[in-house]
């Protein structure tokens, strides 16, 4: 068992915070795991995680303890899961793909593209011992006023919504969803940047080009060993979250309005689920409302415990968004005690030695994606 490695990084404060409301700061840092909050009330609360980022924080930094150890294991073939969670304009997006996917200069770069370029130089220091082949696909919940809360295909819009499917022997599916073979960064960047471009983008007062959608990133690392046939997978998921801020502090309205509740209302699934996993018996799976909303399901093997999981919770330091902060570091705390157990990947064996006569149901309908 292992838990859920929970980060909180705080951006520096922005112009607005600055010139609008005269700002003060939230938080006092006092090593590299425990900060001082105080709350709109000005009451001090002690906070202890696995790793804070201030606002000097680089990239680099958040990718080496957050996602690196993640992305090595998905290479060995053990499922992992990195979410980026907090209120629109905290940093969730700057954190997952830096100011601009495509012209990031090294220093800037976020943890997908460090992901990315990091899974593909790990795999070629491999080369001798198995052969791999790396798919990405990008789906999106995205929230609108034609097709609320659809699932999304980014790399291919034409496909409409996405069914998910639930098998005994892979978990959860996308079924149909488009897998895009990529053998080096610059190709997944490529697609990437197709993807972003087809996110859905909304606008509210807190940040001009939030993205109303939450935004999953799969990346499916399949090894063949060289040796002896034997294939074994392992599942990447960064997941950028949309903003978890109430409603009516962003001034939304109309169509922003029924986004913004539609946004929450995942996200207060995503909250339950792990509020029933983390204070129920965790035997009792089928007690765990994965089916609520769209969000729980899609992440449902990386909360279920056959992943390890990553949560970086990103924050405003800025005292007019204490009450968001608090309740973004509660939902952190809340994740610290979910309790995983990740396998590595079941061995199959290539083609030659399958029996298709004897796969089941489920296996088949696993296959849609092979
Ligand atoms: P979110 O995705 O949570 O809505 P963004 O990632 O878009 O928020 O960040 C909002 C703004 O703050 C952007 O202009 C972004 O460049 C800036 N920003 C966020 N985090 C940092 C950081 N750690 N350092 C510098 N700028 C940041
Ligand atoms: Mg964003």
């Amino acid at each position: 068992m292992s838990n859920v490695t929970v980060c909180a990084r705080f951006r520096p404060r922005s112009s607005k915070e600055f010139r609008d409301h005269n700002d003060g700061v939230c938080v006092r840092g006092i090593d590299a795991e425990t900060f001082v909050f105080q709350d709109d009330k000005e009451d001090e609360l002690t906070f202890s995680l696995d790793r804070v980022f201030y606002e000097e924080s680089p990239q680099a930094a958040v990718y080496e303890f957050l996602a690196l150890p993640i992305m090595r294991d998905a290479v060995n073939a053990i499922n992992g899961t990195i979410i980026t969670y907090g209120q629109t304009g905290a940093g969730k997006t700057y954190s997952m793909e830096g100011p601009g996917i495509q012209d990031c200069d090294e220093h800037n770069k976020g943890l997908l593209q460090r992901v990315v370029d990091g899974m593909f130089a790990q795999i070629s220091s491999l080369q001798d011992i198995a052969r791999y082949t790396v798919k990405l696909s990008m789906p999106s919940l995205s929230i609108n006023e034609f097709i609320s809360n659809s699932l999304r295909d980014l790399l291919d819009l034409s496909k409409g919504n996405i069914q998910i499917k639930e098998t005994k022997t892979q978990g959860i599916l996308l079924s149909g969803v488009t897998e895009v073979p990529v053998s080096d960064s610059a190709e997944a960047l490529q697609h990437l940047c197709t993807g972003l471009a087809n996110r859905a983008v909304g606008e509210t007062q807190m940040n001009m080009s939030s993205s109303r959608s939450h935004c999953a990133y799969f990346l499916t690392i399949q090894q063949d060993s060289v040796k002896d046939k034997r294939v074994k997978t392992g599942k990447l998921i960064l997941v950028d979250l949309a903003g978890s801020e109430k409603a009516d502090k962003t001034g939304a309205e109309g169509r922003v309005l029924e986004e913004a509740k539609t946004i929450n209302k995942s996200l207060s699934a995503l909250g339950n689920v792990i509020n029933a996993l983390t204070s129920g018996s965790p035997s009792k799976a089928s007690h765990i409302p994965y089916r609520d909303s769209k969000l729980t399901r899609v992440l449902q093997d990386a909360l279920g415990g056959n992943s390890r999981m990553a949560l970086l919770c990103c924050c405003s330091p800025s005292t007019s968004n204490a009450s968001e902060t608090l309740s973004t570091l509660r939902f952190g705390m809340r994740a610290k005690h979910i309790k995983a157990s990740p396998r590595a990947s079941e061995v199959k064996f290539a083609k030659s030695q399958e029996e298709p006569s004897s796969a089941t149901k489920d296996e088949k309908c696993g296959r849609i994606l092979e």
